[in-house]
C-alpha cells in the first residue's frame, strides 16, 4: 500500500468513514491506518433523541425519488436497536444499521409494493427491500422461530418523530467481518457507551433470555 493510496483516502471528503483515518508511523516504518470517531450511524453519531411513549406509528419510505415503497406501522417500534451485523440494511457511510421490531399485524404496504423483492430467500428473515433503491423495507419470519410474528423494520425511513430511541447495541464484533479494523474495536465500543448504548455481541441479555426460554420450552427442559 503506497502513501498515495493511503492520503487519498485522507483527502476524499466523499469517503465519511475513510476521512477520519489518522496515520502513524511505527518503529519499524510502516504506516499504521488507525481509525479516529467512526461514523457509527447518523442517529447515534451526536447523541441520541428519545422516543415519546405516546407515540402511535407513522410511514416508512423507500429512497427512491419517484415511486417510493411505502410501509404504514399502525403502532411504535420495541427494542429498537443498533446492529452490527452483514444482513441488516444500513445508510451509506454508516458502521451499524438501526433496526426494531413490531408486531407483523401492525405492518402493512401502502404504496407500490410492486417494486419489493426478498432478499434471500433462504434467510431466516425475509427481509423485503425496494428492487431499484435497495433500501429494506421490512423483514418476516416466516418459519418456526422464537421472533414469529415479528417484523424487522428501520425507522429512520420514517420522517415522523417519537419512535423508540435505540436500546443498545447487538453483533458489534460483526463489523470487523465486514472489514473494520479490530484496532478501533475499543472505540467504536467507547462511542456507544458514551451516547448510553452498551456494546453486544450477540443480541441484549433480555432478548437472548427470551431465544433460550423459547428453546426450552419446545425441548421440554422447561414447562410450556
Ligand atoms: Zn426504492
Ligand atoms: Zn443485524
Amino acid at each position: 500500500m503506497s502513501c498515495t493510496f493511503l492520503s487519498s483516502f485522507i483527502v476524499n471528503p466523499d469517503r465519511k468513514i475513510l476521512s477520519t483515518l489518522s496515520l502513524s508511523a511505527s518503529l519499524d516504518g510502516n504506516f499504521i491506518i488507525s481509525t479516529m470517531a467512526p461514523s457509527l450511524h447518523p442517529l447515534v453519531d451526536n447523541g441520541i433523541t428519545q422516543g415519546d411513549a405516546s407515540f402511535s406509528g407513522g410511514k416508512l419510505r423507500c429512497l427512491c425519488t419517484a415511486n417510493q415503497v411505502e410501509v404504514s406501522l399502525a403502532s411504535n417500534v420495541v427494542h429498537n436497536h443498533v446492529c452490527g451485523c452483514s444482513k441488516c440494511w444500513k445508510p451509506a457511510g454508516a458502521l451499524l444499521s438501526l433496526i426494531a421490531v413490531i408486531p407483523k399485524d401492525k405492518l402493512s404496504v401502502t404504496a407500490n409494493s410492486d417494486k419489493l423483492e426478498i432478499v434471500d430467500s433462504s434467510a431466516a428473515i425475509q427481509r423485503y427491500a425496494c428492487k431499484e433503491c435497495g433500501t429494506h423495507l421490512y423483514g418476516r419470519i416466516e418459519k418456526d422461530h422464537p421472533f414469529h410474528g415479528l417484523d424487522f423494520v428501520h425507522v429512520e425511513l420514517s420522517d415522523s418523530q417519537g419512535w423508540q430511541e435505540p436500546q443498545f447495541a447487538a453483533f458489534v464484533s460483526s463489523i470487523i467481518e465486514q472489514g473494520f479494523a479490530p484496532e478501533g474495536m475499543g472505540e467504536v465500543r467507547s462511542k456507544l457507551k458514551s451516547v448510553g448504548l452498551e456494546s453486544y455481541d450477540a443480541l441484549s441479555p433480555p432478548l437472548m433470555d427470551a431465544i433460550a426460554t423459547w428453546t426450552a420450552k419446545r425441548s421440554g427442559k422447561l414447562p410450556a
